[in-house]
């Protein structure tokens, strides 16, 4: 087959190889930063936009690149119009979706870092298909660029809760990372960013030993290995208890407090047994729980848990003093939940 010759992206640029771009154009070196600008702070869609730039300049980038190479698919709004849901085509014709939440302590985008995902936990949409490919780490930037450039808005935070499992596209993400937080790009802080794992223990250590200042969460969902193994394979590679050795040593380098994410399942994991059994897990550790009602997807059985359930459970953790919010459940009228919206589109 014949691949078409498609022009690269801007965003797959690092600040230092655009600087070498522009320069091998003929131009000087403070132009990168002026592109740079424009690229990071929501002003642009095409090439014509970048206004501070000379014509001939433009004329030779137009030849060989384009901002986006993403196409946005779809664009979803729920009722309260906080929560913004995106189905974007990548140059390759994969579907990845991202979402925004408008909060009102600033803009949250939820990424993803691969097309579908190969964990199988079976509550959730983007693994039904299995791993298509990884993302590479520009094009989790053009998510969060093409989001600020629709909306005109400034993102001020990362969660990496979309498609995929960042921790096995590994050396992409904390590309992305080391981008997204530097001064030369987006500049966004990185104490506000999130990396979501479902638990392969010796990445949580590889990440530990990198000591980045970002925000660690694992989707524990139960603390019983014979039941976590049922509804997340990764489970029987590694247990509860090696997910959590690495999750002491994680806090033990780093400093940071890790959230502990349980999504709650009607039967399946909001009994007492399980509320004891996560209380003796993460008692005296420097963790915070945050339960997630589960949101359905199609063609499943599974139920989020009754309100009543969900309400016993919070308690008991926080009676015997475990740190623990209940999640507010956001856009569930657009299927915000990972993978709902590609799920029903392919
Ligand atoms: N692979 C990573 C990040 C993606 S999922 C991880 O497992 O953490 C982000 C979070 O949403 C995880 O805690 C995941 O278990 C949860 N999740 C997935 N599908 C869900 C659903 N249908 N309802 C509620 N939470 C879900």
């Amino acid at each position: 087959m014949i691949e078409l010759n498609k022009k690269k992206s801007l965003y797959s640029l690092r600040f230092e190889d655009l600087k070498k771009v522009v320069e091998e154009y003929g131009e000087k070196g403070f132009r990168a930063k002026q592109i740079v600008d424009d690229l990071y702070k929501c002003k642009n869609q095409g090439l014509d936009d970048f206004r501070l730039l000379p014509n001939k300049l433009i004329l030779k980038l137009k030849l060989d690149y384009t901002v986006f190479d993403f196409e946005l698919v779809k664009r979803l709004v729920s009722a309260d119009k906080k929560t913004f849901k995106y189905l974007f085509l990548t140059s390759d014709n994969k579907y990845l979706e991202t979402v925004l939440m408008k909060h009102d302590y600033g803009n949250t985008v939820c990424v993803s870092s691969q097309v579908g995902c190969r964990m199988g936990c079976n509550f959730c949409a983007s693994t039904v298909n299995g791993l298509e490919r990884n993302l590479l780490a520009y094009e989790i930037i053009e998510q969060i660029a093409y989001i600020q450039y629709l909306e005109k808005i400034r993102v001020s935070n990362i969660v990496m809760m979309g498609m995929g499992e960042p921790l096995d596209n590994f050396d992409e993400v904390l590309d992305f990372i080391k981008r997204v937080s530097s001064e030369d790009e987006f500049n966004i802080s990185i104490r506000k960013i999130t990396v979501s794992t479902c638990g392969i223990a010796p990445k949580i250590r590889e990440l530990a030993d990198k000591n980045l200042q970002i925000n660690l969460a694992l989707s524990l969902h139960n603390p019983f290995n014979h039941k976590r193994r049922e509804i997340m394979p990764v489970g029987a590679r590694y247990s509860v208890q090696e997910v959590m050795a690495s999750i002491d040593y994680y806090v033990q380098k780093t400093g940071r407090r890790v959230s502990i994410e349980y999504t709650m399942i009607d039967g399946e994991n909001d009994g007492i047994e399980e509320a004891k059994e996560l209380t003796s897990l993460l008692k005296g550790k420097l963790v915070h729980v945050n339960l997630i009602a589960l949101n359905a997807i199609e063609g499943s059985e599974k139920k989020k848990s009754s309100d009543k359930n969900i309400k016993f459970f919070k308690n008991y953790l926080s009676k015997r003093g475990i740190n623990v919010t209940l999640r507010k459940s956001l856009g569930q009228d657009i299927d915000a939940a990972c993978g709902q919206l590609r799920a029903s589109n392919i």
